[in-house]
């Protein structure tokens, strides 16, 4: 199954995407990790892309266009893909179906995680990421056990730079600007399933799953 996720940021997708890819044994393909990755890493890509990324703008279309497209081609993505924060406007949504057309893909599903503006900007001022595995938490609806530590690696949790108030806003804008039109177009396509991201992670979860009819396995 090929899906993409689609919602503002603090939706959950990046929560779902991970759960989703455990669960089915298919690839997360998250365009923000891999860049973040790179930040990290302190690549020349890395450098171009920080400063949109610490901004809350996005980058431009051409560098995350090429690094999707050479993920796409890697064999794992043969049994199947989740897309978490691609495509991120127009443009990339039809470079994406020149891309998978020309691989001989296609989308199967695109589910928007509905959430309100004032439930993000709690859950991303309260999100903490862990600097050595990259889970994430939330201070007050998912905390780790012990202050401050993931639960999993023990590596210290830091609030990302594009978590801080004036970028969450920024990013929210961008969404709403930007992102939220792929809604009709894949509305119009009769791919976009709706789901409230209002509940528990695991309530989410089982609504995604039970829409798109995954069986385990
Ligand atoms: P995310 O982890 O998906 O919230 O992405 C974090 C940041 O990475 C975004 O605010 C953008 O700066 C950048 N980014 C991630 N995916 C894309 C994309 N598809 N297009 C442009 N910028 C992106």
């Amino acid at each position: 199954m090929n899906i993409i996720l689609l919602g503002p940021p603090g939706s959950g997708k990046g929560t779902q995407a991970e759960m989703l890819s455990k669960t089915y044994g298919i690839p997360h393909i998250s365009t923000g990790d891999i860049l973040r990755e790179e930040v990290m890493k302190g690549t020349s890509l890395g450098e171009k892309v920080k400063v949109y990324m610490n901004k809350g703008e996005l980058v431009p279309d051409e560098l995350v266009i090429e690094i999707l497209k050479k993920r796409l081609q890697e064999p794992d993505c043969k049994k199947g893909f989740i897309l978490d924060g691609f495509p991120r406007n127009l443009r990339q949504a039809k470079a994406l179906d020149i891309i998978l057309r020309d691989v001989n893909l296609k989308i199967d599903a695109v589910v928007y995680i509905d959430v309100t503006d004032e439930e993000i900007m709690r859950r991303l001022s309260l999100r903490r990421t862990c600097k050595v595995c990259g889970r994430v938490y939330n201070l007050y609806y998912n905390p780790p056990k012990y202050d401050e530590k993931c639960d999993i690696c023990g590596g210290e949790l830091f609030i990302r730079d594009d978590d801080k108030p004036e970028v969450i806003e920024r990013r929210l804008k961008v969404f709403n600007e930007e992102t939220k039109p792929l809604i009709e177009y894949y509305e119009e396509k009769r791919l976009l399933v709706r789901i409230s991201g209002m509940s528990s992670i695991d309530d989410v979860f089982r609504h995604i799953a039970e829409k798109l009819g995954l069986k385990k396995g």
